[in-house]
């Protein structure tokens, strides 16, 4: 049986933080040939991104480390970004 993979159709996700869509392949993760966060988000702008919200919502590092840690990143798509992860950011940058 022949098995014809078009590699362009391979593994197409969405960019947990912008939605972007890109390709992704589950072989490549498996073979370490591209880098791990690639099976979550698109850049490493939003990588970076990810990183903060997850240990902001996990209590592994506080408010002002969060802020400190998100104003390094491009912010300049957020509107963009999925209403969750804007609520996250509205929360850290927002004073108390
Ligand atoms: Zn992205």
């Amino acid at each position: 049986m022949q098995q014809d993979i078009d590699i362009e159709q391979l593994g197409d996700v969405e960019c947990k933080i912008c939605g972007a869509k890109y390709k992704y392949c589950s072989t490549c993760k498996e073979f370490k040939t591209i880098e791990s966060w690639r099976q979550h988000v698109d850049t490493i702008n939003c990588y970076k991104i990810f990183m903060v919200i997850q240990d902001f919502s996990k209590h592994n590092i506080d408010k002002l480390e969060a802020r400190k840690l998100l104003v390094k990143c491009d912010l300049s798509n957020s509107n963009n970004f999925f209403s969750w992860i804007q609520y996250q950011i509205n929360r850290i940058m927002a004073d108390d």
